[in-house]
């Protein structure tokens, strides 16, 4: 009896994928929605965790790598249980019968083309980020310019360093540049992260010899939010020399990141005075002006598409354009869900409905909560130092400022766990999902806790001034 209850599920809810998805619509937008979210199909639901389809890799990889938080934040607010997200990939089934059928089968010839399958595919370059639909203003005329060149005139800028904010336009820069040059070179663009992940794996399974090979055949290395590249020594060894025989055999190389080349931590001088070494641009929080232009353009794209009607007003332009000024991803989100709105009700928002709509990007803007300043807050609320906070000691008054700091960045920024737990001393993001998982049940039991936490929330919101 006992047994095939335990074999039962008999809790199991259906999961209304449907609804997920279009909440996913909601928050990511028409044009992520249309890319990637559609393309998903839920394939099983087991009690703490969901199996989803999707028709090739490629997408399942691009999905992780950016929604895969969102994904599961959503589906947790219909089924908490679920804890993790799986996915089933569709073309496997028919790769793995073609690759039997037609490769030599020799061991090391499967390995060789399975490694080389494995850059290829983190190296896809996205059609519909050009230099023809990137928006210039003053704040990104400067990097629009640099880009241009260097995609003209290859290796006169080396190498190349683009930095600025989250969502101001550098990993569209990076992908025009690796579009246009695609064309007659052989272009290699992959993100520090990923570039670390590879070295990894290469170093596990002897196959060193072929990633050099691989990055030192390239004529041009695009690479993704270096600030991500972290301490690891034979990484950063590596990754120098790969950098200098690039340069000597004038190979064009472009970085981008969120901060200057001496504002890198964890990155080894010697690179940083490398990257320095090139051409070093900044692309700045949008002004006006630009914002104006990148929601008109944005408007006619979607109307364009869905042949709709309905037109945003002039007042909800201005609204949102002098409202949303730190990123122009914010920017281009605020307008999806205003035309989503729209769509769905079949009406324009007035302007109050648009600030509900836009609630979270008004009230919250990423760019000046972030993680160093809410590390600072809760340690000199908890009157400890940041170095006790960063520490792995574990006594009761560390853990919980610790906990509580991680917990208000989980809620107050939209850092991915993983980049998270580097936030905090390289800690595992499991450490992170279980210290938020703590502080949500202590809120719920304990008021002083809760108090703290709303006080917490206040100080890092709105008494910027105060700071540091
Ligand atoms: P970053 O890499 O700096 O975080 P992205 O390049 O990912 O930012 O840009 C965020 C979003 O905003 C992307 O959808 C991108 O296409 C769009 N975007 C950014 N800047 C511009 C611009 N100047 N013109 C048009 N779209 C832009
Ligand atoms: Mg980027």
């Amino acid at each position: 009896m006992s047994k095939t209850f335990k074999n039962k599920n008999f809790d199991r809810i259906n999961l209304d994928w449907p609804l997920v998805q279009s909440e996913l619509k909601l928050k990511l937008g028409t044009d992520v929605y249309d890319s990637w979210i559609k393309k998903i199909t839920l394939a099983e639901e087991f009690n703490n965790y969901i199996l989803l389809s999707v028709p090739t890799r490629f997408i399942r990889d691009w999905i992780t790598s950016r929604y895969l938080d969102q994904i599961l934040q959503t589906i947790k607010k219909y089924k908490k249980e679920i804890i993790r997200i799986e996915f089933k990939i569709l073309e496997n089934i028919e790769n793995d019968r073609q690759k039997s059928y037609n490769l030599n089968k020799t061991n090391i010839s499967k390995k060789v083309s399975f490694f080389q399958d494995s850059y290829l595919q983190y190296n896809r370059i996205d059609p519909n980020k050009r230099f023809e639909n990137f928006l210039i203003g003053s704040s990104n005329k400067i990097a629009f310019e640099a880009s241009i060149k260097v995609s003209e005139n290859f290796s006169h800028y080396n190498p190349l360093y683009i930095y600025g904010g989250v969502g101001l336009g550098k990993t569209h820069l990076l992908n025009s540049i690796g579009y246009e040059m695609n064309k007659n070179k052989k272009v290699m663009f992959i993100s520090a992260e990923r570039f670390m992940y590879q070295f990894v794996k290469s170093i596990k399974s002897n196959d060193m010899v072929k990633f050099k090979e691989y990055f030192r055949n390239t004529d041009v290395l695009l690479i993704d939010d270096i600030q991500f590249m972290n301490g690891k020594e034979a990484m950063q060894e590596e990754f120098f020399h790969t950098f200098n025989a690039l340069l000597d055999k004038q190979s064009q190389i472009i970085v981008s990141a969120d901060r200057p080349p001496n504002k890198l931590s964890r990155i080894q001088e010697r690179i940083k005075s490398r990257f320095s070494g090139g051409l070093v641009v900044e692309i700045q929080k949008p002004e006006y002006e630009l914002r104006k232009k990148i929601i008109n353009s944005k408007i006619e794209e979607l109307l364009s598409l869905y042949s709709d009607k309905l037109k945003i007003s002039d007042e909800i332009q201005n609204f949102i354009s002098s409202k949303i000024t730190s990123s122009v991803r914010e920017l281009v989100g605020a307008i999806n869900r205003v035309i989503s709105f729209s769509r769905i009700y079949n009406k324009l928002p007035s302007l109050a409905e648009t600030k509900v709509i836009l609630k979270d990007l008004l009230n919250l803007n990423e760019n000046n909560v972030t993680i160093e300043s809410i590390q600072t807050i809760v340690c000199r609320f908890f009157k400890i130092s940041k170095n006790e906070m960063l520490s792995s000691r574990r006594s009761r008054y560390l853990v919980r400022p610790r906990q509580t700091a991680i917990y208000l960045t989980k809620i107050l920024t939209t850092k991915s766990l993983p980049e998270i737990g580097r936030e905090f001393s390289n800690r595992d993001h499991t450490t992170i999902i279980h210290s938020v998982k703590t502080i949500e049940k202590l809120k719920e039991n304990d008021p002083n806790m809760c108090d703290n936490i709303n006080k917490l929330k206040n100080l890092i919101l709105y008494n910027k001034e105060n700071e540091i």
